[in-house]
């Protein structure tokens, strides 16, 4: 059975994230727009870097969580067949043993130059730094996808969601696309589509099926029926 997962803020919640569609639209404390389009990043590039700066440096206080730790299980009897998409920027379903994970909208641990476009791992703050190791002379940015930006490996997801048996959300809100617009795409192409997430979201009659409650009990449970189906 091919699987493709898909994940959201509200699976890091119980780490100790925060999400933000929870905040009043709020992203600890900030307006999306101030810290999540190029347009913000523009007017304020200081104010943007040690945003995701303090993100970056705070991965050090969290830790993976069972849905985590679940979803690595999961891909140990799977293989390539579960595709594990997340929409987070953290680095929690590495640390929890998955292998294979596409960070949709970038990573906190990678600096992206804006003018060669090359890509460095990236563990410190980006404030102040040095130009990019590649070029030489480009400016870094956190290489995370902003709001009016192309998300990542849109063709390698589009092409699993079209040919999975079973597609699940897990923690995401449903409001920001084009993710929320996957279960549809893999219910038009045949899937079984279940929702895994606190309430329910705001595509939640999307789904044929959908659990709410915490996804660090959620998730555990349902690896484990299908594991011993
Ligand atoms: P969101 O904040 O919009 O929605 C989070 C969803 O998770 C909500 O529907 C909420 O009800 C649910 N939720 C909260 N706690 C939960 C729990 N314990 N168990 C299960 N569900 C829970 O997040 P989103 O849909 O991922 O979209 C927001 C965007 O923000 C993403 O693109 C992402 O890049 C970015 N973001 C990332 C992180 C991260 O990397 N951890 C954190 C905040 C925002
Ligand atoms: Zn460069």
């Amino acid at each position: 059975m091919k699987i493709v997962v898909l994940t959201g803020a509200g699976i890091s919640a119980e780490s100790g994230v925060a999400t933000f569609r929870d905040a009043d639209g709020l992203w600890e404390n900030h307006r999306i727009d101030d810290v999540a389009t190029p347009e913000g990043f523009a007017a304020d590039p200081e104010l943007v870097q040690r945003f995701y700066d303090a993100r970056r440096a705070a991965l050090a206080t969290v830790a993976p969580n069972p849905a985590h730790v679940a979803l690595a299980d999961l891909e140990k009897v799977l293989g390539e067949d579960l595709l594990l998409v997340t929409q987070n920027i953290d680095d929690l379903h590495e640390r929890g043993g998955s292998r294979r994970v596409l960070h949709m909208h970038g990573q906190l641990l990678s600096a992206l130059c804006v003018d060669c476009h090359r890509r460095s791992p990236w563990v410190g703050p980006l404030l102040g730094t040095a130009e990019c190791p590649h070029c030489g002379y480009g400016v870094l940015r956190p290489d995370v996808v902003w709001f009016g930006e192309m998300p990542y490996f849109m063709d390698e997801i589009f092409e699993a969601l079209t040919t999975c048996d079973l597609f699940v959300s897990i923690g995401t809100s449903g409001a920001v696309y084009p993710a929320a617009g996957f279960v549809q795409q893999a219910r038009a192409f045949g899937a079984r589509t279940l929702e895994l997430n606190l309430e329910p979201s705001d595509g939640t009659h999307f789904f044929h099926e959908a659990r709410h409650g915490r996804a660090g009990e959620l998730v555990p449970a349902w690896v484990d029926e299908l594991v011993h189906a």
